[in-house]
Order: C-alpha cells, then sequence, then structure tokens
C-alpha cells in the first residue's frame, strides 16, 4: 500500500508502537493498515459416493477442475460463504454437513475452509465461472487436471474417508506452489 485508503496520504511502513511487525500506516489520520490472510469458503458436494467438480471458466487454472469454493466477503458466515459460492460456481443449493478441511497456505497468505454437504434433489449447473459442472466417482476423478493443490489434498482426504465410512475434520498446512496441480 502506497496511500491511505482513508484520507490519501502517502503511507509508511514501519513498526507501530506495541506491535512487534511492520504495517503501512498513515501518520496523517493515524490507522494502521493491517493485512491479514484471506478466507476461501467452499462444499465438498456428495451425491451417492460422487463427488460435484466444476471446471474453471476463469483464470488462474481456467479448464481445471476445482471445487466450489471463493473468497468470503464481509457480512458473512464461512457457512454462508460456502453455500453463495457452491450455487455461484455449480447453480447447486445442498445441504451443509459439517466442516471437513481447513488447509492453511501461509505462503499465499489463505485459508480453505471446506464443508462436506450433501446434493439437494440432484440439481446443479454450471454458473458463470465454470465451463462445466458434474459429478465424479472417485474412479473418476480427474487427478491430472485438478485445478489446485487444496482441491487435490482434499479428495485424496475423501477417497479415504469414503472408504472407511467416517468423516473427521482435517486440518492441513500446505505450500501451494504457483503452477497447477500436476507439479
Ligand atoms: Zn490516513
Amino acid at each position: 500500500m502506497n496511500f491511505c485508503s482513508n484520507c490519501g496520504e502517502a503511507t509508511i511502513n514501519r513498526v507501530p508502537e506495541g506491535d512487534n511487525r511492520p504495517r503501512d500506516l498513515c501518520e496523517q489520520c493515524g490507522i494502521i493498515h493491517y493485512q491479514n490472510p484471506k478466507i476461501i469458503a467452499g462444499c465438498v458436494v456428495l451425491d451417492q459416493n460422487k463427488v460435484l467438480l466444476c471446471k474453471r471458466a476463469i483464470e488462474p487454472r481456467y479448464g481445471l477442475w476445482t471445487l466450489p469454493a471463493g473468497f468470503m466477503e464481509n457480512g458473512e458466515t464461512v457457512a454462508q460463504a460456502a453455500l453463495r459460492e457452491t450455487w455461484e460456481e455449480a447453480r447447486a443449493t445442498p445441504v451443509l454437513d459439517q466442516l471437513y478441511m481447513v488447509t492453511s497456505i501461509p505462503r499465499i497468505n489463505q485459508v480453505y475452509m471446506l464443508y462436506l454437504a450433501y446434493l439437494n434433489h440432484s440439481h446443479f449447473n454450471s454458473g458463470p465461472e465454470s465451463l462445466e459442472t458434474r459429478l465424479f466417482s472417485l474412479e473418476e476423478i480427474p487427478w491430472d487436471e485438478l485445478a489446485f493443490l487444496t482441491v487435490r489434498d482434499t479428495l485424496i482426504q475423501l477417497k479415504q474417508d469414503l472408504a472407511m465410512e467416517r468423516f473427521s475434520l482435517h486440518c492441513i498446512d500446505r505450500e501451494e506452489t504457483p503452477t497447477s496441480a500436476k507439479s
């Protein structure tokens, strides 16, 4: 940040009094512009042991498959964000189950929070951010065409949990690479 979003004055980057790391701060109006991780909320939508994936119609990772998920908005709960993203990308209104996967990616300051959910009346379609939306059995998952390593991690875990017929909350710390999940 170069200029204060509150008053327009040039910001400086230094450790504020009582803090322990440098921040962008404005000496004109006194505001400290904190930057914190972003939360990506989404759903692992199941239907008869098949999982709903969306083929991305947007960059990054255009044309690769992902779970319906996206950046949380202000004023939302994580569950609301997960359902909204699932509607926007997969035109599905699943019934939420438990929080299933929390992935921290400190290198890019992101936290994924994915819920387990069950498809409602098998209705889904492609939203504007998806080229295609479909259910995959575990054998059909396009492992070489997944958009993100977090998606891959989640589907690997899902495969194990479906085999055990037991789901629990998983927390993963992951260093996402800048290229696709293939690498
Ligand atoms: Zn200011």
